[in-house]
């Protein structure tokens, strides 16, 4: 429920209605705007009648319910575009960022070449996974702690904040000691426990799109880590399951003017992972860029056929500088920017 308060209310009017609604258990969420006072109301149980007696109150202008089953991640609670900022940047507004890095972090100077590489051709963040969600128990797990503490090394080295995975709950905490960006992988979309845990850091989330999960679906994922209070949210759309087996998975281009219209957080697009395919990263890049993306996560490796996971849709350097270039113009045509972490900013 949405509570605007006339221009006129005065802080002791907001006091009361807030009053009003702890009593009946209702939490509320105040967001001054420059003329008026919004209150959004989260809570399991509205008690009858209680519309009406807001409704009645002198220093109430309206009174809304949201329609949408996700509630703080709605477009109806918010409706001016969420930035989420990352190390000095923000994800969203007029930036668009790049995520790029192995699948896996292998070795410190596996991770170190392509930190390297990937900045000097425009990429904002490091992205490596240290804990790998493997289809089969039998394929690399990835380095755990190890591939972390190489995470920050890197980070240290290039100034590129880092996204990593993380698997469990019992290991958010240690992966935030590390990570500037958690990363929700596909299979954990609804790992509910998970995403109650992410959702009491103050770190920012990666959220990927469950495998066959529909956009509701995926939003109500993001309402679990923003009821726990995390509101740095970016969402992103990796690719589904689809009857079509030439590609990984398939691209959903249009879930992003979609999310454009039913929520405020940012969207980015992984091109990889849906290819599955490296000749096909470039294109699906540019396309979600064109689409209205707010960036993307990129998988390099400096020796794809080497790679310990995803070679076959990793770009080498090369490739991942050839697909920023070509990016250049889609971003101008959209009046995006590629942002600089601040480290590198001031340097
Ligand atoms: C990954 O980013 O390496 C990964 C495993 O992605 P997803 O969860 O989208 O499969
Ligand atoms: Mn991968």
């Amino acid at each position: 429920m949405i509570i605007v308060m006339r221009t006129a209310a005065q802080q002791a009017d907001i006091e009361d209605v807030v009053g009003r609604l702890k009593q009946v258990g209702l939490s509320a969420h105040l967001s001054g705007g420059e003329e008026r006072t919004v209150i959004g109301v989260i809570g399991t149980h509205f008690p009858e009648g209680l519309r009406d007696h807001l409704e009645a109150i002198e220093a109430v202008e309206s009174v809304t319910r949201i329609t949408r089953p996700y509630k703080l991640a709605s477009r109806e609670w918010k409706d001016s575009q969420t930035e989420v900022k990352v190390d000095g940047f923000w994800v969203g507004g007029s930036n668009f960022v790049v995520m790029a890095g192995p699948c896996s972090v292998e070795s410190k100077e596996q991770l170190f070449t392509t930190a390297r590489g990937v900045r000097a051709s425009g990429a904002s963040v490091l992205r490596g996974g240290a804990f790998k969600p493997r289809t089969s128990p039998y394929a690399f797990q990835g380095l755990g702690r190890e591939g972390l503490e190489l995470l920050a090394a890197a980070r240290e080295q290039t100034g590129m904040p880092v996204v990593t995975e993380v698997l469990e709950p019992g290991e958010v905490s240690l992966v935030a000691e590390y990570a500037d960006i958690l990363q929700i992988g596909t299979r954990n979309m609804q790992n509910f426990p998970l995403l109650k845990e992410v959702g009491r850091t103050d770190k920012p989330v990666l959220l990927k799109r469950g495998l066959s999960a529909t956009i509701e679906e995926w939003l109500m994922a993001a309402e679990y880590v923003m009821a726990g209070g995390n509101f740095r949210v970016i969402l992103c759309e990796r690719g589904i399951r689809t009857f079509e087996t030439a590609v990984r998975n398939t691209l959903d281009l249009s879930a992003i003017p979609v999310l454009k219209r039913l929520t405020h957080l940012p969207v980015i697009v992984d091109t990889s992972h849906a290819a599955g395919k490296r000749y096909l990263v470039k294109p699906l890049a540019l396309a979600a860029a064109a689409v209205g993306a707010d960036g993307l996560i990129i998988e390099v490796h400096p020796t794809p056929d080497t790679a310990m996971s995803d070679g076959p849709q990793s770009l080498t350097l090369e490739d991942f500088d050839d697909l920023m270039g070509s990016l250049q113009p889609i971003l101008s045509a959209v009046g995006r920017t590629l942002p600089v972490p601040a480290v590198l900013a001031s340097a």
